[in-house]
């Protein structure tokens, strides 16, 4: 299938665009056309392991590769998971699945994509007979950069660098960046927010005179983050291979309506369900919720995107995002593939801070969107562990208490499927300050660890267990305008 730009005329395959990652006018790389799957396809897949669902659903994107060698990626990267299953879903009650994306390496779901995309880049440059280095860059606001630098560590012919906003990440989650081992990795704190983190690295790709200096050196770069199509393609199987599941369980009949609820930042992960809905998935609302960076519950309210608004720093830190790049995709849908309004509306973002896509608002009636004040995110995850015994973390918690209030405006008694993001030790002072008012000093982080097992019996991960003691590598801080001078200095 031929991949095409947001934003121009550009077209390309879909290995070249996961070379690419973003199109050269700053458009991202969409599919030519929804590849489709019928209801039975769908269902056939309720006895498959996890990996052959991936080589299906993902092969329809990208068939310059055959089933057979997707599968084979699959399974090399999801073996490191601590569960067959990879992604389980969990029943809460009659309606409510939680659907467990953290079972990788680095406990949150950006290992759903970033444990494949490593392999899907490598395979990609060898059919198309590219030997250049590549230099992955990342911006992340907490579990994107340690999950890349998993996925790329040691990786031939690459180098990666994360930056990450300085005191915008959680401890446990700089932890595990700045231990980091392997040679080709480099973690590098930046003095300002992830906007600011993300806006940098999207300056370095703009920037055609630095990109020929590295050109020069060999390099070209890459994108690890969500705009990459090599990163959408991994989260879409989760939600079919979800409903499957549903299905072989009993739990809905075949073709029956679901929901699905993510806690979202970037747009990435509740894409990739619209996405699965687009290639013909039975789901009836798409429930996107936000934490205090409300920015798109305004945009599915009354059409204004609008960067006119104080930034928040929340306990879900991996949601603290006002400029969501994968909305992009979808205005190119909602506008029937204008790309001349698109490049409108995206320049308008830079330059006056917002755009409105007001007549195309009811264009959006599939989303249902909403958003969580701390209190309520804390409150969430206390009552979802005192009447299921279960615990969740804090980004989760955002898009379980969005669902409840939207069962209590519509009453909608639709099966609906909850993305869990995280294990709730990745964020565990926020977590365990819900429970008791003990205090533990950033020092004291696996104190902390231990005593929410105590209280409320969650297993540590391993991951979460071995990071203890383990050396800093990574120290690093830079300003916003130095990141691209600190690449630099890496290539040199
Ligand atoms: C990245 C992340 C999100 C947001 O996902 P997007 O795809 O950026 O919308 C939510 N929760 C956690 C734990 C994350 O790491």
């Amino acid at each position: 299938m031929d991949f095409i730009s947001t934003r121009d005329e550009q077209e390309t395959s879909s290995l070249l665009a996961i070379i690419k990652g973003i199109a050269d006018s700053g458009g991202l790389f969409v599919p030519e056309k929804f590849p489709e799957l019928t209801i039975d396809e769908i269902v056939s897949f309720k006895d498959m392991p996890y990996y052959s669902v991936c080589a299906k659903v993902i092969n329809k994107y990208i068939d310059e590769l055959t089933e057979k060698e997707i599968e084979d990626i699959t399974m090399t990267a999801y073996s490191g998971f601590d569960t067959k299953e990879v992604a389980p879903l969990v029943k809460l009650d009659e309606n409510k699945f939680i659907l467990e994306l953290w079972h990788g390496k680095t406990l949150a779901f950006k290992d759903m994509a970033l444990s494949v995309l490593p392999s899907l880049l490598a395979i990609a440059k060898k059919k198309k007979g590219n030997s250049n280095k590549t230099f992955v860059l990342v911006a992340t606001s907490g579990d994107t950069g340690k999950a890349a630098l998993s996925g790329f560590m040691d990786a031939p012919m690459i180098d990666i660098c994360v930056f990450y906003p300085n005191e915008g990440v959680s401890k446990l989650q700089e932890l595990q960046m700045v231990t980091q081992e392997g040679k080709n990795t480099h973690v590098i704190a930046v003095n300002g927010n992830f906007d600011e983190c993300q806006t940098g690295v999207k300056k370095i790709f703009a920037d055609s005179k630095f990109k020929k200096l590295l050109n020069d050196k060999g390099y070209e770069l890459s994108s690890a983050n969500s705009i990459n199509f090599g990163r959408l393609v991994p989260q879409i199987v989760y939600y079919i291979n979800s409903y499957a599941k549903l299905v072989k369980n009993g739990d809905i009949a075949k073709g029956e309506m679901i929901n699905i609820a993510v806690p979202t930042g970037n747009f990435g992960n509740i894409l990739a369900a619209y996405y699965a809905k687009r290639m013909g998935l039975p789901v009836k609302k798409l429930i996107c919720a936000s934490n205090a960076n409300n920015v798109l519950t305004d945009f599915f309210k009354s059409g204004n995107y609008s960067l006119d608004r104080k930034f928040y720093k929340t306990i879900s830190p991996s949601m603290d995002i006002l400029i969501s790049s994968n909305l992009e995709r979808l205005l190119y849908e909602i506008t029937g593939r204008d790309k001349e309004t698109v490049s409108k509306w995206m320049i308008e973002l830079k330059d006056k801070k917002g755009y409105s896509i007001s007549e195309k608002l009811n264009q959006l009636n599939e989303f249902y969107a909403g958003w969580v004040d701390e209190e309520g995110t804390r409150k969430t995850i206390k009552e979802t562990f005192d009447k299921y015994n279960y615990l969740i973390d804090t980004h989760t918690a955002v898009a379980v208490k969005v669902y409840n209030d939207y069962i209590r405006e519509t009453g909608d008694k639709t099966k609906t499927i909850i993305a869990s993001t995280a294990n709730p030790y990745k964020f565990v002072f926020d977590v365990l300050n819900i429970f008791t008012d003990e205090k533990f000093s950033d020092e004291d982080v696996f104190g902390a660890v231990n005593r929410l097992n105590e209280i409320t019996g969650a297993k540590i991960p391993k991951n979460i267990a071995e990071l203890e003691g383990k050396k800093i590598l990574h120290t690093k801080t830079v300003e916003k305008n130095e990141m691209q001078q600190a690449v630099l200095d890496i290539i040199k």
